[in-house]
Formats: C-alpha cells, sequence, structure tokens
C-alpha cells in the first residue's frame, strides 16, 4: 500500500513521524513509546498509552521503515498506596509505600517475584493476544545497573539550570497550575492511572489535593537546595530521604531517611535511587531517540510534565521533545456490577475475555486519539458487535470508506499477519442468546446453530469460534442474573387457560408453521406473518399501526408463555433454542 494512500489518523501520523524522524536523525530507527506504571492492575483506561503508538508504529513498518515500539515499565518507581480489591493484599502493605514497585512483595500466590511483575505480567500476555509487538524496558533495570549514570550525574550538575525552568512555572502560581498538579498526581504523571475516570471526577480530586501542594514529581528542596535525584534508603529501601549535602567535585552525596538511617553514597558508584519524574522522562526521551510518544489529555496544561519535559530535555539534555498526540480519556460503560463485587475497573485481559482482539483494536484504529470513547461491558457490545460485523459486509461488498476500510485492516491485523478470527459471522448477539438459552450446553448449541441457516448450517462449532467463547463469558460474567433467560419446563396453565379465541387461533397458526419455516430467516417471517394472517392481511403486506400494536401483543403472549417474561432474546433465535416440541407443549397446541 502506498504512503499515504489512506486518510485515516495512522496513517497521518505516519506521515508526521517519518518526516520528522527523518529530519531529525536521517536513517536512524524510528522510536516510538509508550509508559506504563505496575502499580496495581494495569487498567483497560491505559490501553489507549500502547494502542496509540502500537498503530503508527505498525504503519510505519508496513511501510517498510525501520521501527521499534518501546514500553517503559515504570517499576522503578515508588509504591504510592495500596489498591484496593486485590485479594490477599491488605493494610499490612502499607510498609512497603515508598519502596521501588520491584521491591514490594507480589500479592499472595502470585507465580511472580514482585508486585511490578505480577501487575505486568496480566499486560504482557494482553498485548501478546492483542498482536502488539514491543521491546520492554525495565526502569529497575535500567536504573540499578547503573545504565543512566551520566545522564544522573549531567542532570545534578544541571541542577540550577533544572530549577530555573521548574521556577517557571512554580511563580506563576494560576489556579490552572495548581489544578493540573493535583490532578497529575492522582493520575501517576502521563494520566496512566485513573484514565478511565470522568473529567469532573478528576477535578474533584484535583482541588481535595489543596492548593500549593508540593510536587513531588519536581524533585525536592533539602538542605542542599533543589535536588533532581532521590536515593532509596540503603536499610528500608523507602525514598522517604532527603539529601542534605552534595560535593559536586567527588560526587560524594549524604541523606538521611525518615527510618532514621543516614549516609553519605559516591553518586558516581551509586545505583540506588532515580531522578524524579519531571526530569527522569526527558532524560529517557533524549537516552532512547523517541520519536513518537502520546500523553493523556491533562498535558496540555502549563507545568505538565509533558511541557516542562520539553524544556528540560532542550535545554538539559540538548535532545528533542518526541511529536506525539495528547489522547482523551476512554471509558467503560456496564461495569458497575463488576466493580462493586470486584472494587476495581477491568483489565485489558478482562476485555479480552468478552471480545475479540480485532474488536478492541477496531475501538482504537477508528477513533483518532483525541476522541473519547467507551469500551462496553454491557448490552452495548452487541450493537458494537452489529457495527462491526456491518462493516466486513460493507468491504466484502466492495462498499467501504477508505477509512473505515484502514481501521478494518489495522484490527484485523498487523505488519507480522492476521490476528485469529472467527470462520462464521454469526451475530454476537444471536450467540449470546443461544449461550443464555441453552446455558452453555455444546449439543444444544450446536443444534440451534444448524438450524440457523439451512441451506449453510454451522456443522461444528470450532467454526464460530472464538466469538461464541467471547459470548458465553459475557453473558456468564456480565449479564445480571435476573435478565438471564429461563425457559419454563412446564406449560403456564393458568395464562392457557385465560386465553382468548383470537389469541387460541393465533398460537395455532404459529404452531401450524413451525416445520415449514424451521430457519432463523422462515421464523423471523412466521411470527411477524401470524398478525397479518389474522388481521386478513397478505402476509407480505406492509405494517400499518394496528398491525405492529397485534404483533407487539402476539409477542409479549409468546414471551410469557414460553419464559414468563413479556421480553426477551429474539423470537425466531428464542424458538429454535426451545426446540420445535417444547414449543409446542409451552403453547399447549
Ligand atoms: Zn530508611
Amino acid at each position: 500500500m502506498a504512503a499515504g494512500a489512506e486518510t485515516d489518523w495512522v496513517s497521518r501520523s505516519a506521515d508526521d513521524v517519518i518526516a520528522e524522524a527523518e529530519r531529525r536523525a536521517p536513517g536512524k530507527a524510528i522510536v516510538c513509546a509508550s509508559g506504563l506504571s505496575p502499580s496495581g492492575p494495569i487498567h483497560l483506561g491505559n490501553l489507549r498509552e500502547v494502542m496509540t503508538p502500537h498503530l503508527v508504529a505498525d504503519e510505519i513498518r508496513r511501510r517498510g521503515h525501520a521501527v521499534e515500539h518501546i514500553i517503559s515499565w515504570d517499576d522503578y518507581d515508588r509504591f504510592r498506596k495500596v489498591p484496593a480489591g486485590i485479594p490477599g493484599v491488605d493494610s499490612s502493605w502499607e510498609e512497603h509505600i515508598g519502596k521501588p514497585l520491584t521491591s514490594v512483595p507480589a500479592p499472595p500466590g502470585s507465580a511472580h517475584p514482585n508486585w511490578a511483575e505480577h501487575f505486568k505480567a496480566a499486560m504482557v500476555g494482553a498485548l501478546a493476544d492483542l498482536g502488539v509487538e514491543f521491546r520492554g524496558i525495565s526502569q529497575t533495570e535500567q536504573y540499578t545497573s547503573g545504565a543512566y549514570r551520566e545522564q544522573i550525574l549531567h542532570a545534578v550538575r544541571q541542577r540550577a539550570a533544572i530549577d530555573a525552568v521548574l521556577d517557571r512555572y512554580r511563580t506563576k502560581d494560576r489556579p490552572q497550575d495548581t489544578a493540573a498538579a493535583g490532578q497529575q498526581k492522582q493520575q501517576q504523571k502521563k494520566g496512566k492511572q485513573g484514565a478511565q475516570q470522568q473529567p469532573a471526577d478528576e477535578a474533584e480530586l484535583a482541588a481535595a489535593e489543596g492548593s500549593g501542594a508540593a510536587d513531588e514529581d519536581d524533585g525536592s528542596a533539602g538542605d542542599a537546595g533543589y535536588f533532581p535525584y532521590k536515593p532509596y534508603c540503603g536499610v528500608c529501601e523507602r525514598d522517604l530521604t532527603t539529601v542534605t549535602a552534595y560535593d559536586d567535585a567527588t560526587t560524594d552525596l549524604t541523606y538521611r531517611c525518615a527510618c532514621g538511617h543516614g549516609e553519605t553514597v559516591r553518586l558516581s558508584e551509586y545505583d540506588r535511587g532515580k531522578l524524579v519524574w519531571k526530569v527522569d522522562w526527558p532524560m529517557r526521551w533524549k537516552y532512547e531517540g523517541v520519536d513518537f510518544e502520546p500523553s493523556g489529555v491533562d498535558h496540555s496544561s502549563p507545568g505538565s510534565s509533558f511541557v516542562v519535559g520539553g524544556q528540560i530535555v532542550r535545554e538539559v539534555f540538548d535532545g528533542v521533545q518526541p511529536i506525539g498526540p495528547m489522547y482523551a480519556f476512554v471509558g467503560i460503560t456496564g461495569m458497575a456490577k463488576m466493580s462493586s463485587s470486584k472494587g476495581g475497573v477491568p483489565t485489558p485481559e478482562e476485555a479480552l475475555r468478552i471480545m475479540e482482539a480485532p474488536v478492541l483494536r477496531w475501538l482504537y484504529a477508528r477513533r483518532r486519539p483525541n476522541q473519547s470513547f467507551k469500551i462496553a461491558f454491557d448490552q452495548e457490545i452487541q450493537r458494537l458487535y452489529d457495527e462491526w460485523d456491518a462493516l466486513a459486509r460493507k468491504i466484502d461488498e466492495g462498499q467501504a470508506q477508505p477509512a473505515d476500510l484502514a481501521a478494518h485492516r489495522r484490527a484485523v491485523g498487523t505488519a507480522a499477519g492476521e490476528l485469529p478470527a472467527t470462520e462464521r459471522r454469526v451475530p454476537y448477539r444471536t450467540l449470546a442468546s443461544v449461550v443464555d438459552i441453552t446455558t452453555g450446553d455444546e449439543e444444544q448449541m450446536l443444534r440451534i446453530l444448524a438450524d440457523l441457516d439451512p441451506e449453510a448450517p454451522v456443522t461444528d462449532l470450532a467454526q464460530v469460534r472464538p466469538r461464541l467463547d467471547r459470548a458465553a463469558q459475557w453473558v456468564t460474567t456480565q449479564v445480571p442474573a435476573e435478565q438471564r433467560t429461563r425457559v419454563r419446563t412446564e406449560p403456564d396453565a393458568d395464562l392457557l387457560a385465560s386465553l382468548d379465541e383470537e389469541q387460541r387461533a393465533s398460537l395455532a397458526l404459529l404452531v401450524d408453521g413451525l416445520d415449514t419455516h424451521w430457519s432463523l430467516e422462515g421464523l423471523t417471517t412466521l411470527v411477524y406473518g401470524v398478525p397479518k394472517v389474522r388481521a386478513g392481511l397478505a402476509p407480505d403486506a406492509k405494517p400499518t399501526p394496528e398491525l405492529k400494536v397485534a404483533q407487539r401483543a402476539f409477542f409479549a403472549l409468546l414471551y410469557r408463555l414460553l419464559i414468563s417474561v413479556e421480553t426477551g432474546p429474539r423470537l425466531p433465535t428464542l424458538l429454535l433454542a426451545v426446540g420445535a416440541d417444547r414449543v409446542r407443549r409451552l403453547l399447549g397446541v
């Protein structure tokens, strides 16, 4: 595919990144970057931080350029608070607050060596399923191996210049700055955490931080003046340390810790501490040569780490800020149940249990980064799948618009190849109904699916997998028990006894047509046709308002007789699922 042949946002971003990278360092491999903090479950809302550079890097790769997508695991960040709702983790974890995330024990029963690795692993698994190719960089490994030694010593030598940059924002003291600082802390730097929250909530949280709150991301001013580096204590491992003296000639650094420990170390040989966030991020832009990195929408504010970082990378590290969009929040719908039972918001892993990877990719590919959208865990997921299937049909017919076509292509595969797909596009809502009604009985499901279209029957459940498994997971974990369908085991004798002649005649007409209409299409014609025939109209007559009323009443009667409520799965699907013999018995005919 020729460069620029498409008109979607990914293609335009790739154009920009390629041009910019060529201008900056001709011939160098292009670097697209993401950063994730494994401070707890990595939420679905944070996936945009990865999908945005992934899609752009993938387009660049498709065009034949050398490109790398790096994911920086911010696992050397301090453990800020004990997240709620992690099984086996209680307030006793508070003793670890202030330690690097890789020094905090993993939740009980974990197969992983520490807190950061535990939460990283779930994300790594989800990214593999999503076809996201990346190189992970552990900041713990980088810092503790001394990889950044020169950069740290340089930043410390340049601390007055860094302080001056930060001071441009400190002195302004506009209300907006205070709000931005608070919001930023809540979101852990890049909008990585809490990205699923609504802006209104963030404003409240930011306000709760109070005005003039010191921003720990800036670095602190101790006895030694402003210092952009924080040691982790040699005894308690926490960062409750203050630098009290520093000798530029020897690099001797003296700190004391809240635990009572204090010592003098030689920074040129010391690997247990890190640059403060607002210096760390621009240092790594330069170190990795990052060309493209997105950030959360809050970064348009003055004093944000992206804005400040742009000045620090230029003035202190002689580097260039990456280009990259500010991305809008991604919301979740239908999580009320899960939130109350599990105390959290879903992870990408949980989304991939109810929807296929291409569908989740599609949500990101089809919306520009500055457009917010919601990921549905409720009934809306059925409509999302309807839209997805409608697009596939348009593509089959050669009717899709170029941007839609591009988004679909990015969803179903990457430069490395196609992702697993479901062979037969049976609607998700139909599969969900079939699972619901049969409670997942494989033999019954196959019987019903085979009847849907007798001309081209589903002959093996493998033809509708993995979509069937996603729909099954959705029904069993997301559909409230009171909304599940329960087919009556015995006829409703009282209701049957109360029917009038017209109702009995309608039911008899339906039952007479069952055998000859036993397919999804046939039964659709039959259930709509019965009220027409009873009204003296032709089966293919256009519906009148009176007829629609009669149809609604007839459908409600069928639902009550079959499942004891007035609404439910689409009737043709329900009839197929219940089976002709049981339908006859429950309708009393
Ligand atoms: Zn200590």
